[in-house]
């Protein structure tokens, strides 16, 4: 049985009673930063074997975990923060169990894209997740000009050094549209902020932006 186990994005305490007791049945944690995951099951006194788990080693890991799976033995999934495989590693090996007709169970819990989105005021009933954007400037503003159209609320994951440019393209591509800054959810100096996409562009060209980021884009 392969768990996906989710994390905590900035709130140790996030850590549900389901998830630590899962953690105790398993025979190994697959952990993208095994230094992260222990600080958690450190904080929960829980002990279990670790080996590394990241974008780099995923497809080598994979084959290895598919035949420990097809032993019986027991292994958990954790990404350092939030839901594996949304953004995360982890999506390459879930289809190979699938492939494989192994059991895949998800003990839910934080995701900051749903985290963002549930508190942000746009409409929640519809929306799209675009994860992060890619690299190249000219594929990223491709993407962000298509989700204008989306006809519900788009929801991207940015990285501090990059939200400036990010609204700057939105503000180049619909200056008047709604946008949602989430930043550093769940954590001490969490905010939402809230403006058009000009105002916001101007607002993070001085400040810079600290912390973890989710944008959420309102619909037209
Ligand atoms: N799998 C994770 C999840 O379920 O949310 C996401 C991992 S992805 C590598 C990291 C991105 O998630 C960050 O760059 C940021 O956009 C977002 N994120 C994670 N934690 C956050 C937080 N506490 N506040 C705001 N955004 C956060």
């Amino acid at each position: 049985m392969l768990y996906i186990i989710a994390t905590p994005i900035g709130n140790l305490g996030d850590f549900s009673p389901r998830a630590c007791a899962i953690i105790a049945s398993c025979d190994y944690l697959l952990c993208e930063d095994t230094r992260r995951s222990g600080i958690l099951l450190n904080h929960y006194s829980l002990k279990c074997p670790m080996k590394s788990f990241h974008a780099h080693n995923e497809k080598r890991m994979s084959e290895r975990v598919i035949r420990d799976l097809q032993q019986g033995l027991t292994i958990g999934l954790l990404s350092d923060a939030g839901t594996p495989t949304l953004s995360d590693p982890g999506a390459t090996l879930v289809a190979l169990c699938h492939e494989h007709e192994l059991t895949v169970s998800p003990i839910p819990g934080p995701c900051a894209a749903l985290t963002a989105l549930c508190a942000s005021g746009l409409n929640p009933s519809r929306f799209q997740f675009l994860g992060f954007l890619p690299r190249r400037p000219g594929k990223a503003k491709k993407l962000l000009k298509e989700s204008l159209d989306y006809p519900g609320t788009t929801i991207i994951y940015e990285s501090p050094h990059r939200v400036k440019h990010t609204l700057t393209w939105l503000a180049e591509l619909d200056p008047e549209r709604c946008l949602v800054l989430a930043r550093e959810l769940t954590k001490k100096f969490e905010s939402f902020t809230r403006g058009s996409a000009q105002d916001m562009a101007t607002r993070y060209e001085q400040d810079s932006v600290l912390g973890e980021c989710v944008i959420l884009i309102a619909e037209k």
